[in-house]
């Protein structure tokens, strides 16, 4: 018989955004890659699925609100450690004339532990039908935890779950190039959908073409690849031929932040429940058009595959 409830599962770190909102004051809100995937899948994908975030938080009242915003979009929390002695990361959005940049404290938030227990990372991820991790994930866990990580991707592989693999290569989160770009393979190999972005992966691994993104990562044991680039839309490589898919045209760009991880989540809710890669492609290219003509990286839509 089939199960009634299928999971989606997206593993790290959640953040307290803090955005300028006027002359001294700021406005409080929740975000980070994986986070902001598993909220567009979410919109997307039907009551019979379930969309659960793993990481870990404090015990602190700021950790209590963050997972009460979680819930109150139909995440599910129950697989969230609560850790006594540390507290969420937190980043503020700085923006001069028109150019955003980012302060982060993370260094030692509760997330870098989150793969430190390793029975409950495992019953985190236990059942999980797609499970989502990004290199940012990988990157910031402390000791042994990248390690426990990807052995658990790929204990998720085996028992037949698509893990998905988005490399968000994030130079300064990591000790030294050779180790973050040893480590992001690492975790590829562990995946079976790999999504990511090619300006990145020219940069850092020096792909000269999207086929050779595509090539590198077929190598390294990725059945599928889904290449993001910008305006100019994404190569879809499953199975046979590589496809594009055009992007959609927009008039204003407001605030990119979450593009790449909008498409993520949109292509992959649409893909677990339609099957089709192109149609998949078109709603999350739709999706993110919609996030970049507003500001913040968690933006409300109703559009509905
Ligand atoms: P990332 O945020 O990971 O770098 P991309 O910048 O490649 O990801 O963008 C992800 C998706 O967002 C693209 O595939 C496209 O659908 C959409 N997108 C990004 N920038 C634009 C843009 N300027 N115009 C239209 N769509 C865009």
């Amino acid at each position: 018989m089939e199960r009634q409830v299928q999971r989606f599962v997206s593993v790290g770190e959640c953040m307290v955004e803090l955005t300028g909102s006027g002359p001294d004051l700021l406005r409080k809100g929740y975000a980070g890659d994986t986070f902001n995937a598993a909220y567009y899948a979410r919109l997307a994908l039907p009551a019979s699925w379930a969309v659960d975030y793993v990481t870990a938080l404090g015990t602190d009242a700021v950790s209590d609100e963050m997972i009460a915003f979680m819930e109150a979009r139909g995440i599910g929390t129950g697989a969230i450690q609560r850790l006594a002695h540390r507290l969420p990361g937190l980043y503020m959005v700085h923006v001069h004339e028109g150019e955003r940049s980012f302060s982060y404290w993370r260094s030692s938030s509760a997330a870098r532990q989150l793969a430190a227990d390793e029975a409950a990372l495992s019953r985190a991820l236990d059942g999980a039908d797609i499970l989502v991790v990004s290199g940012i994930t990988l990157a910031i866990l402390e000791g042994e935890g990248r390690q426990r990580l990807i052995a658990a991707m790929r204990r998720a592989r085996q028992a037949g779950a698509r893990v998905v693999f988005d490399p968000n290569i994030r130079p300064r989160l990591w000790e030294d190039a050779e180790t973050m770009r040893a480590t992001l393979m690492e975790g590829a190999s562990a995946a079976t959908l790999l999504m990511p972005s090619f300006d990145d992966e020219a940069t850092h691994f020096g792909d000269g073409t999207v086929a050779a993104t595509i090539a590198r990562y077929r190598a390294a044991g990725a059945q599928d690849v889904v290449v993001k680039d910008g305006a100019s839309g994404v190569t879809l490589a499953f199975g046979g031929e590589a496809i594009h898919v055009a992007s959609e045209p927009v008039a204003r760009v407001v605030d990119t932040t979450s593009a790449g991880d909008s498409f993520n989540g949109s292509f992959l809710a649409h893909l677990a429940t339609h099957g089709n890669p192109r149609a998949a492609a078109q709603f999350a290219a739709h999706v993110a058009a919609h996030v970049i003509q507003h500001p913040g990286a968690i933006v409300a839509h109703d559009l509905r595959p």
